[in-house]
């Protein structure tokens, strides 16, 4: 089934850049249900992005580092943990929500590529 989901990533002025998609509302082989979720920085504790499909009534808290904070500082450290800042939240042992990947709009696509240049350079 195709839903619209807002994707809001809060960008280092305060303002929010919100960009619908337009997706599939299951990844990993249609094995799971993708959810909405506010992602959370541990470090900074500020919700810094949210992808809320909008007919959702519940959005899941997911603890996520935003690009600006450094996992590693982490008392909790732990390198499977998600690229910093990345909107491809990890549902599962080797599982992200390819499914948002596939739909990203350019601005955020890019935005993906050099967070994970960054985290891997
Ligand atoms: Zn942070």
């Amino acid at each position: 089934m195709i839903r619209t989901q807002k994707v809001m990533v809060r960008l280092d002025d305060g303002d929010w850049l919100c960009l619908p998609v337009h997706r599939h509302h299951s990844f990993g082989s249609d094995t799971y249900l993708a959810k909405s979720h506010a992602l959370f920085c541990p470090s900074c504790q500020t919700v810094w992005a949210i992808l809320k499909f909008v007919d959702d009534t519940e959005v899941w808290p997911v603890a996520q580092f935003c690009e600006n904070c450094d996992p590693k500082a982490s008392v909790l450290y732990s390198p499977w943990y998600p690229v910093p800042g990345s909107l491809l939240v990890e549902e599962g042992w080797g599982v992200i929500d390819e499914s948002l990947l596939a739909v990203l709009p350019e601005q955020f696509l890019k935005r993906e590529f050099n967070l994970h240049l960054k985290a891997y350079s």
